[in-house]
């Protein structure tokens, strides 16, 4: 099963992607954070991606393309995966079906209002070492702009200033909304209501797969 969460910057996708992750045992794969880890690193991909990131914009389908055929060849992936942030053009979504194609597939589209993305977005911090996500309205963490889970310090992403929240979202709007289309046509896109409390929004998804999945949402869980 492949799981492909959809939906704007903000919808949820990350913090979705980590329950649905703990609950299935399906790996999420956030194309975002493969290309932050890049950066870090400053591997010569995250050279490349650095300064398109930071406007905002699409680094190219090739990159992105790559770092996921990579990712699913691990072994973590042959059970299933959750893709987070991928495919987000046509051209990736043709890739992943020629990459992966005959695995049974289920698009979750968070949908929410776009004046809710940008009160999100605003308040996000990330930690600088293991990249949880926190919001300061929504799950702040228990101690102030330190990581609950590694004690990093939690950062503001350099792409969630409000110039680059409302250019993501044009790109959004502009490149990857259509997929929604594209996925309809194929007969697998679910809408989900991302509006309410994280749990709220998990509890719809939890029953979506569940009637997806023909299994009760404890058989998810992989041994
Ligand atoms: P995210 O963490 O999903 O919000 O992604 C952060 C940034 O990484 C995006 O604004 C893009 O610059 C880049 N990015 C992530 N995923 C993709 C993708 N599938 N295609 C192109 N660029 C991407």
């Amino acid at each position: 099963m492949r799981i492909v969460l959809f939906g704007p910057p903000g919808s949820g996708k990350g913090t979705q992607g980590e329950l649905m992750a703990k609950r299935t045992g399906f790996p999420r794969i956030s194309t975002g954070d493969l290309l932050r880890t890049a950066v870090q690193k400053r591997t010569p991909i995250g050279r490349q991606a650095e300064a398109v990131m930071k406007e905002g914009r699409l680094v190219s389908d090739e990159i992105v393309t790559g770092l996921v055929r990579e990712r699913l060849a691990d072994p973590d992936c042959r059970g299933g995966y959750i893709l987070d942030g991928f495919p987000r053009t046509i051209a990736q979504a043709e890739a992943l079906a020629f990459l992966d194609g005959e695995r049974p597939e289920v698009v979750i589209g968070i949908e929410v209002p776009a004046e809710v993305l940008i009160d999100r977005l605003s308040g996000r911090r990330i930690c600088s070492s293991c990249q949880a996500v926190y919001n300061l309205a929504l799950q702040p963490p228990r101690l102030e702009g330190r990581c609950d889970l590694c004690q990093g310090p939690l950062v503001q992403r350099p792409d969630d200033t409000p110039e680059v929240i409302r250019e993501r979202i044009r790109v959004y709007h502009e490149q990857t909304e259509r997929l929604k289309d594209h996925y309809l046509r194929r007969g697998s896109y679910r809408a989900v209501d991302g509006g309410g409390t994280i749990e709220e929004i998990f509890q719809r998804i939890v029953r979506l797969l569940d009637g997806e999945i023909g299994m009760s949402g404890r058989k998810w869980v992989r041994a």
